[in-house]
């Protein structure tokens, strides 16, 4: 039997290394633990797990939580109803852009163990915007929170709802697996062609299988199937 005292200080040993963990990663990431402890900050609960910042005008408050509404109506669009329930931040001032938003002025969607976390800048104030972020957290819910696609897909599908991309039928889609990484997808250069061609991808992928074969895709990864046989298996049916 291990001495008592080696015990303590074995139990000791593995709780600094996670002190020292959950510092260090505050410290090179700290936006998505602020967004974690909104209840905390001066940011004001509107709706039930939708915060926006108080300096917000009222008018333009009502706006942004109109937008809202008709974005989770978008997501119909593609599943039967919301399953996800992330938390929602509107921010205005580069104070908080900087302190929930690593200063994206648009948007961005956090995961994390406790929940996803949206936070939406000024120039994500409209439905396109939300609407797409919240189809990512609407999927990520639905692959009980893990990667188990392409980034490609995760793009392509949310831009689905999100009325800024239109279908270009003269894209060359044979290289779409060479978009899988994050690295290869949001590389600077190519992002804006690289969303393109993903929605491109989807648009004519979803004509085919619509949402009963969006669903079987899910369920196929859920039980462990691979993406790309799953992906085609169900649109040359
Ligand atoms: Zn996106």
């Amino acid at each position: 039997m291990m001495k008592k005292r080696k015990k303590k200080f074995i139990i000791a040993a593995i709780l600094s290394i996670f002190l020292m963990l959950l510092v260090g990663s505050y410290m090179l990431n700290p936006q998505p633990v602020h967004a974690m402890m909104v209840d905390f900050s001066s940011m004001e609960e509107r709706v039930e797990h939708v915060y926006v910042e108080p300096d917000i005008p009222e008018n333009m408050e009502d706006m942004i939580l109109n937008d809202l509404t008709q974005s989770k109506e978008r997501i119909s669009e593609v599943f039967d109803g919301l399953q996800a329930n992330p938390t929602i931040l509107f921010v205005q001032s580069s104070k908080a852009l900087e302190k929930y938003a690593q200063n994206n002025r648009t948007a961005q969607t956090y995961y994390t163990y406790w929940g996803h976390y949206i936070v939406v800048g000024p120039d994500g104030f409209n439905e396109d915007v939300i609407a797409h972020e919240l189809l990512h957290s609407e999927l990520r819910t639905r692959l009980m929170n893990k990667d188990k696609v392409p980034v490609w897909f995760d793009e392509g599908l949310a831009t689905l709802v999100d009325h800024r991309y239109i279908r270009d039928e003269s894209l060359n889609l044979d290289h779409i697996n060479d978009l899988s990484s994050r690295d290869a997808f949001y590389e600077p250069s190519q992002v804006k062609g690289n969303y393109e061609i993903a929605h491109s991808e989807v648009v004519r992928w979803f004509g085919i299988v619509g949402k009963s074969g969006l669903m079987e895709l899910i369920e196929g990864l859920n039980q462990g199937g691979t993406f790309n046989e799953l992906y085609k298996a169900i649109e040359s049916r």
